[in-house]
């Protein structure tokens, strides 16, 4: 493995999944799935992808969204 990130093969939310083939970086929660193709650079992408949520819904469940 290059780039030295460890990466976790997990079972995909995204599809029918029956072994894990979803691939997952742990540093940075970039993920990316081997069978259905879902993937996206962080955990908020993920969360956002897995419950069809806007980018606002997404980090403001993750506690992310601030406002001044
Ligand atoms: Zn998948």
């Amino acid at each position: 493995m290059t780039g030295g990130g460890e990466w976790k093969n997990v079972i995909c939310p995204f599809h029918d999944d029956s072994k894990p083939s979803l691939r997952v970086r742990l540093d940075t929660g970039g993920f990316r799935c081997m069978v259905c193709g879902a993937h996206g650079g962080d955990v908020l992408a993920f969360h956002q992808q897995r419950y069809g949520l806007s980018f606002k819904q997404a980090a403001q469940q993750l506690g992310a969204w601030r406002v001044a």
